[in-house]
């Protein structure tokens, strides 16, 4: 059945029709039979909607009538805590197969990523590896090959939680998030779309297409690290991830650094880019940019380090990230 959402919104002759495909593709999911709490995995509904209008449409039905929804795009995050923190009652709306979602455009000033594409996928991207071979160095790091092949970082952010690794990544490359929402489109800094720790700026009726990022100009290099206690398949203690642009003299014309799980939220930290621009980057000034964001962080103490020890681990990373981003910049002048 096919239904033409845009007229369905405006009248209620076709919203019957949105209703019905709604409760068929309800209808057409079996529930599954996973434990939760010794209890099954049915208390949801799901709809796999093939447009962007069709998911505003879903999106602000359900909320119009009060229901809980939640995008799903790779899962790695929503299942787990749906089985393992909070079953509560919702409609699963998957964003997975829209065209919008997995979309990757480089264009002359801009690249376009889209919000669902997993991180496996990314990563075998060789023209995005170039142009920010740190923001996809930070998608390599979520979880395991077998996590890579869902996890989105699109949903990396959209959890937002203080250690999401690709967050710090997209913000020092200038990310812009596009948001779907009724009028069109909306975007927001990816540095303003977190809010606070799983908090985010979207609206219920909204959600997240992709990421427009603008082309690194010439000498132009980015970089993340994160610590973890084991080698991988774990949360970072801390993050940093740099920007620089180095032009022919060798000198720092434009940094962006940003630190993650040392916050609320990840931070943009100015204090520590303006200690790079007019350098060479060299070790002293590295050396403040990583006391810049040291000073910068609020960590938490808990069973991964205390205070004190994200806070000089997180002014290593940074200073690490730091180095790794200029010999990248400088190698990438014409
Ligand atoms: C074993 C394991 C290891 C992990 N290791 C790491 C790690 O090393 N580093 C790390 O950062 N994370 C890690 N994670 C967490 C998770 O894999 C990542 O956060 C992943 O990027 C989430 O992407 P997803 O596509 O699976 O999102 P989902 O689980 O589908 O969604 C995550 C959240 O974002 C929302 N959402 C997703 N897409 C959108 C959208 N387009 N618009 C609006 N809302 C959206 C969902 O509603 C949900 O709230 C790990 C998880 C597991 C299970």
């Amino acid at each position: 059945m096919k239904i033409d959402v845009d007229e369905s919104v405006s009248s209620s002759a076709t919203m019957t029709d949105l209703d019905n495909w709604y409760s068929i593709k309800l209808q057409l999911n079996p529930p599954l039979l996973f434990p939760v709490s010794g209890e099954y995995m049915s208390n949801f509904g799901y709809v796999a909607p093939t447009t962007v209008e069709e998911t505003l449409a879903v999106l602000q039905r359900a909320t119009d009538q009060g229901q809980r929804t939640q995008i799903l795009a790779g899962g790695t995050d929503v299942i787990v805590q749906f089985r393992s923190l909070d079953s509560s009652h919702r409609l699963f709306v998957d964003i997975k197969s829209l065209k919008e979602t997995n979309d990757v455009r480089i264009d002359k000033e801009h690249i376009f990523v889209g919000a669902a594409i997993a991180s496996g996928v990314l990563n075998e991207n060789a023209e995005l590896k170039a142009l920010f071979p740190g923001l996809l160095e930070a998608a390599d790091l979520i979880g395991s090959t077998q996590i890579q092949g869902r996890a989105s970082i699109g949903g990396n952010l959209c959890n937002s939680s203080p250690a999401g690794d690709t967050i710090p990544a997209l913000i020092v490359n200038s990310a812009l998030c596009v948001i779907a929402t009724n009028e069109g489109t909306r975007t927001v800094p990816t540095e303003n779309f977190v809010t606070g720790v799983g908090r985010n700026c979207l609206a219920a009726h909204e959600f997240l297409l992709g990421f427009q990022i603008p082309r690194p100009s010439a000498g132009t290099g980015d970089a993340y690290l994160r610590f973890i206690p084991r080698t991988e398949m774990d949360i970072a203690v801390a993050g940093a991830a740099v920007s620089l642009t180095i032009n022919q003299d060798g000198i720092c014309e434009r940094a962006r650094v940003s630190i993650g799980a040392v916050a609320p939220t990840p931070l943009l930290v100015s204090s520590a880019a303006e200690t790079l621009v007019g350098t060479t980057a060299d070790e002293d000034a590295l050396q403040q940019a990583a006391q810049a964001c040291s000073d910068a962080a609020q960590p938490i103490t808990d069973k991964r380090g205390t205070v004190e020890y994200r806070r000089k681990v997180v002014g290593v990373l940074c200073r690490r990230a730091g180095a790794i981003a200029r010999d990248r910049a400088l190698s990438n002048r014409n």
